[in-house]
């Protein structure tokens, strides 16, 4: 049945021409069953599907959006910006903007390169990094994602976690043979032929792990004796925790920047940023090459411009502070049902671990501690019992909440007694009684 008004019709549609319904892994219910539905809209921290039902929003784009759905500020932008079209192919004012205003909010950035998404980004700033460095060999973090180009999806966290595979299909043998993998939090002994650290400054797709006191400087410290270049991805911590990123935040300066996300306001984008001294060596100024038809895209840009000028040092102090109340909210709302779980925060991401019932869920420090406590089982009883409360979460237990500007206090009170009633059903099912509302 091709049923138009049914989420179940337009995913049947969607199988039929697109493989597996989806055009990005994370966006399927494959970890936590059943189908998803279809967006027609949203609003704010809402999105509304085909059957017109509505939800409360936290995944919220995986933090591409940060001031809601259509925000009249970002319409409105777009609005102009289209108005005057929508892509040239030659140098364009919004590009020149957008550039100035990451470059003015992030301390030792002084040039950024526009792409057109994240994996771009990282892919030109890991080329970048061996082209200085003469070397070959790159360090990554074990659950750290870095976007799908080849060399970097080895131990990636996100989809690749989800659905957890140990890399791709398709990858070469030789193109990761230069990837290293290792743990979280651990600062590696960095040889002489590593071009380049890239790290999650805040690991923010095996779930939520902070780094700990002294890791990112660790990081900077091995890097600089070994003449390896650090890359800070901060495509979802990139004007996300605060004005600036995790570098500002933390003190401690990368050489190569990935930001991507917020920066777009909605729409494709990716920027690599760092010293004019090491961005020169970029095409057409220096011999390592990287292009793009719509790089710097007008919509893009102009959609990126009006969320930065939007919010101050201010506004992301009072929404990090809404986020730690919403996280405490909602770890004790989850625990007084008799479901242990863990939630964290950084700034306004927030992490939350469903562990099982009668075991304490452990801070996770890595991507082997936050396997260790989550339970693929609980995770897709809670998601579908807040999704039948109208509440929706990443379907995959290693994605991070979004709670962004457009959440207020009341949203966020729904969502934590939504909690409530959710972990209770995880704990009936448990225990053998039949869930509650079924
Ligand atoms: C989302 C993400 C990427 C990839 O960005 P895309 O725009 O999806 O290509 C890279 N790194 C991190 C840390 C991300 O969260």
């Amino acid at each position: 049945m091709n049923d138009a008004t049914t989420n179940s019709g337009w995913f049947e549609r969607a199988t039929k021409v697109i493989p597996g319904g989806v055009n990005s892994p994370v966006r399927s219910f494959s970890a936590v069953g059943g189908v998803p539905f279809t967006v027609t809209h949203g609003t704010g921290p809402w999105v509304f599907d085909v059957e017109g039902r509505r939800y409360l929003d936290l995944v919220q784009s995986y933090g591409a959006v940060l001031l809601g759905h259509a925000h009249p500020l970002v319409t409105e932008a777009l609005q102009k910006a289209v108005a005057r079209g929508t892509s040239f192919g030659m140098p364009t004012v919004g590009e020149v903007q957008l550039a100035e205003a990451i470059c003015a909010r992030v301390p030792g950035c002084e040039q950024v390169r526009l792409v057109s998404s994240g994996t771009e980004a990282v892919m030109t700033a890991i080329r970048l990094a061996r082209g200085v460095t003469g070397r070959d060999r790159l360090v990554k973090f074990d659950g750290c994602y870095h976007g799908h180009s080849d060399g970097l999806l080895a131990g990636g966290g996100s989809g690749v976690a989800t659905l957890g595979l140990p890399g791709s299909a398709g990858v070469p043998r030789g193109t990761v043979a230069d990837t290293e993998v290792v743990p979280y939090n651990v600062v590696p002994e960095i040889g002489s032929e590593v071009a380049c650290v890239i790290v999650e400054p805040v690991a923010a797709n095996m779930n939520l792990v902070p780094p700990k006191p002294g890791f990112l400087a660790g990081l900077r410290r091995a890097c600089d004796e070994a003449g390896a270049l650090l890359i800070f991805d901060e495509v979802i911590t990139g004007f996300r925790v605060g004005s600036g990123g995790v570098s500002t935040a933390s003190g401690v300066t990368p050489d190569l920047w990935c930001f991507g996300k917020v920066i777009g306001g909605g729409l494709p984008v990716g920027a690599i940023g760092g010293r004019r001294e090491v961005l020169s060596n970029l095409a057409p100024s220096g011999p390592v090459y990287q292009a793009g038809t719509l790089s710097g895209n007008p919509l893009a840009t102009a959609a990126g411009k009006a969320v930065l000028d939007h919010v101050g040092d201010g506004d992301y102090a009072r929404l990090s502070a809404a986020a730690a109340t919403f996280g405490r909210d909602l770890e004790t709302s989850i625990g007084a049902a008799g479901l242990p779980a863990r939630v964290s925060c950084f700034g306004p991401l927030v992490g939350l671990l469903i562990g099982s019932p009668g075991r304490d869920v452990a801070e996770p420090v890595d991507y082997e501690t936050v396997r260790s406590v989550t339970r693929a089982d609980a995770y897709r009883t809670f998601f579908h019992a807040m999704l039948r409360r109208g509440v929706v979460l990443p379907p995959g237990p290693y994605e991070v909440l979004f709670p962004g500007f457009a959440h207020g206090p009341d949203e966020l009170a729904l969502v934590v007694s939504a909690a409530g009633e959710a972990a209770a059903e995880v704990v009936a099912g448990w225990s053998g009684a039949p869930p509650p509302g079924r």
